[in-house]
């Protein structure tokens, strides 16, 4: 495993800038998670790292070697992408066993036929070892490109939302195995995700990016509870951040446009007058939706709350973050 540092990367396609002087340290075990919209940059940072594409500035280097000059093969990393590209000709054993079975890394049989039991088992489909790709399901099909990479034994994983196309059980379950391989073989790993729960629950640093420029990066928690603009703000938290104007609270710093409330930075009790919109039972948590003047807010309340829509509340914020006008934050 390694470390991997970007230093200055930019790329564009045509007119399109899609990265500009992206520098980030991915330390030795780490899992990067990389946040953005569609389009902010995400899956051409992973696809200069494996060597798929060539920045036009800008230097990767893989412990502490540039690999600017080194094949994709060997820059010795394994990408997993969206959609699952396995030979439909294959059965899963030879799909898995593929890998193992480049002449660079010359592994005896019996060795690639152990790892493709083991990580067969991993992904629970020991089962199906024998089956055509074909005959898979789409979630086997992309448990089969992840176990793909998970067989090798790479400097470092790449993962373009690799569980995007799973249902949310299968995705749930491979959320916990990834982290687990992440714990138990000190893998290092960059990854893509839309996704709150995978970013929050496997990241040990998240990368933020907007439009092609990296703008912060940190712990999750650091970047939950102090992000520097409204844009990174609004990244994680589910429920959203809520964005209002300055003037909705007393209290605002003179250069305060926005205050940023997390739901669960909304004190009930005192304060001002909020109505009750919409009371959302979501079982282990329940979701007020409130309005004060013309602004609507959500919170959080207990599961089993007797509120009902049309009560009224007095709310204050409780650890606010405070944006100017730019977004940035005070
Ligand atoms: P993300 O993964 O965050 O969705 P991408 O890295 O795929 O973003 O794309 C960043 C920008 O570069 C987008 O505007 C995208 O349209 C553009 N882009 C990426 N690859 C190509 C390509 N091969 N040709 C033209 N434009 C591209």
């Amino acid at each position: 495993m390694a470390e991997v540092i970007l230093s200055g990367l930019s790329k564009s396609y045509g007119a399109t800038q899609a990265l500009q002087g992206v520098s980030m340290t991915i330390p030795d075990g780490a899992f990067v998670v990389l946040l953005g919209p569609t389009g902010a940059g995400k899956t051409t940072i992973l696809r200069l790292i494996a060597g798929l594409d060539r920045p036009d500035s800008g230097d990767v280097r893989i412990d502490d070697h540039s690999v600017m000059q080194d094949t994709p093969a060997q820059r010795d990393v394994a990408m997993v992408f969206q959609q699952y590209s396995l030979y439909p000709h294959l059965t899963v054993r030879d799909n898995l066993a593929f890998p193992l079975r480049s002449p660079i890394i010359a592994m005896p049989q019996a060795e690639i036929a152990k790892r493709v039991a083991e990580v067969a088992e991993v992904l629970r489909i020991p089962h199906k070892l024998d089956n055509k790709a074909t005959a898979l399901s789409g979630g086997e099909m992309q448990r089969v490109s992840i176990g793909r990479a998970l067989v090798r034994n790479p400097r470092i994983y790449l993962m373009d939302e690799p569980l995007s196309s799973l249902d949310a059980k299968l995705r749930a379950d491979l959320r916990i195995e990834l982290k687990r391989i992440h714990a138990d073989m000190g893998a290092t790993f960059l990854y893509v995700t839309h996704d709150q729960i995978e970013a929050m629950t496997m990241a040990t640093h998240v990368g933020v990016l907007d439009r092609g420029k990296l703008v912060q990066f940190g712990t999750p928690r650091d970047i939950y509870e102090n992000p520097v603009s409204t844009y990174v703000a609004a990244r994680l938290g589910q429920p959203h951040i809520n964005l209002l104007p300055a003037a909705a609270f007393p209290g605002a710093p003179s250069t305060a446009t926005q205050i940023g409330l997390r739901p669960e930075h909304i004190h009930v009790g005192d304060g001002q007058d909020a109505t009750i919109q919409r009371v959302e039972h979501l079982g282990d948590q329940t979701r007020l939706h409130l309005t004060i003047g013309h602004y609507s807010l959500i919170t959080l309340t207990q599961p089993h709350t007797a509120l009902k829509p049309g009560e009224t509340l007095k709310i204050r914020p409780h650890n606010p973050l405070w944006f100017d006008a730019s977004g940035n934050r005070i």
